[in-house]
């Protein structure tokens, strides 16, 4: 019990310390914005050189990046097309073949072989 509230006292005499720091802080007075063309006064107590609206602007575009960069698993696979049957790395799940060229091929050759057991079930039918 003892030891909780001496720590308690503790953390209000740091937070009113540093509230008296940056009150007695300031950056000079007069100052404008330095984006050119935005002529807004800056507080005394804004530590940048730039205002709220631009600080903020700024603040959005180094977020943007780190967007993107979402963590993707890159993954061995092998082409699907058997002729080719090649090793590659993808981080995409859905990739079945090494290149477009492979997948276009495959899907010719499903459509040929297709074709070809139609022909055959035809010749078998004309044939019985
Ligand atoms: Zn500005
Ligand atoms: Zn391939």
């Amino acid at each position: 019990m003892e030891y909780r509230t001496s720590r308690g006292l503790r953390g209000r005499r740091l937070s009113v310390q540093v509230d008296d720091m940056t009150k007695s802080k300031t950056y000079g007075g007069g100052r404008v914005c330095t984006v050119s063309g935005c002529e807004t006064r800056l507080s005394t107590y804004n530590p940048s050189s730039i205002c709220a609206l631009h600080n903020g602007g700024w603040k959005d575009e180094l977020k943007r990046p780190s967007r993107k960069q979402r963590p993707r698993e890159e993954m061995t696979r092998y082409c699907s097309f058997e002729p080719c049957s090649r090793e590659f790395v993808t981080s995409n799940p859905a990739k079945k073949y090494c290149s477009d060229a492979c997948r276009m091929k495959a899907f010719q050759a499903r459509a040929v072989a297709a074709r070809q057991m139609g022909l055959g079930e035809s010749l078998v039918r004309r044939a019985s």
